[in-house]
């Protein structure tokens, strides 16, 4: 039995290793969009928040480094700060020059406000869309260096360069007052290690309640849709403007915010 178990892990452990590959290829977002179960599209948002807080106390970084002044939950956090009738827009993937600025545009135009998670290598690339996000008002999240939706399957090193590298980068770009306020793995691939490194770090783990897809590019139809059908699962809605032509996102939220303010819905941001 134990035989096979090392066996099944050696598996399971190369195929890992092709996954982890295929995600750190740059567009490869957009080139799994034919798969509904690709790991940017699992519900660990969701499924994370169910997980014991105490699972990340054995294996916590705290226990050899000093935990940073601004320390927050490791809980993974959907609701809104915002008391009352709220939503969370979150965009991901960010920044790239073309579909940034056209999200930042559309928000302005309904006078909304967004929490932008970041990837660190694309914060470097493009450090003045960083700063044009921040001086929008907009908050800022961790989205890791490179995107690596297998991240969770890699050594605690590496996910721990992933994060704190990538947060360095973004302050790098927004400017020394900014802050980072969350911390969102790429597709959800949390482990309890990562959130308390995010944690101890100011970071609040970042999930989502409402999944528009729009980085499929379904259709600007179904992108609106999913966020009437879903609302009702939480405030926090995920889109994105990189990871490829997000023309549809741009074009759905000209409709999906004026839809939210109608329904008396205030544009706030996730709890801290
Ligand atoms: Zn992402």
């Amino acid at each position: 039995m134990a035989r096979l178990t090392a066996r099944t892990r050696r598996l399971a452990m190369a195929a890992v290793s092709v996954l982890a590959l295929a995600a750190t290829i740059p567009g490869c977002v957009a080139m799994a969009t034919e798969d509904p179960r690709s790991p940017e599209h699992r519900q660990d948002g969701k499924r994370n928040a169910m997980q014991s807080p105490s699972s990340a106390q054995s294996r916590s970084p705290s226990a050899t480094a000093p935990a940073a002044p601004g320390r927050v939950s490791d809980s993974i956090t959907h609701e809104s700060e915002t008391p009352g009738k709220a939503v969370n827009l979150t965009i991901d993937d960010g920044p790239e020059p073309i579909w940034t600025l056209k999200v930042l545009e559309v928000l302005k135009k309904y006078d909304a406000k967004a929490t932008f998670c970041i990837i660190g290598s694309r914060a470097k690339e493009y450090p003045e869309l960083v700063k044009k996000v921040v001086a929008a008002g907009h908050r800022l999240c961790d989205h890791s260096v490179d995107h690596n939706t297998a991240m969770d399957k890699r050594s605690e090193p590496y996910q721990q360069q992933q994060i704190l590298d990538a947060r360095k980068m973004i302050l790098d770009a927004a400017g020394r007052d900014a802050r980072v306020f969350y911390y969102r793995a790429p597709g959800g691939a949390f482990t309890p290690y990562s959130r308390e490194v995010a944690a101890s770090h100011g970071m609040r783990p970042l999930g989502w309640n409402v999944d528009t897809h729009d980085w499929t590019n379904p259709g600007v139809q179904r992108i609106v849709d999913a966020v009437h059908r879903d609302l009702h699962e939480g405030p926090t809605i995920l889109f994105h403007d990189g990871g490829g032509n997000r023309s549809q996102t741009a074009a759905a939220l000209d409709q999906i915010l004026p839809w939210l303010r109608s329904q008396g819905y205030a544009f706030g941001y996730p709890k801290v």
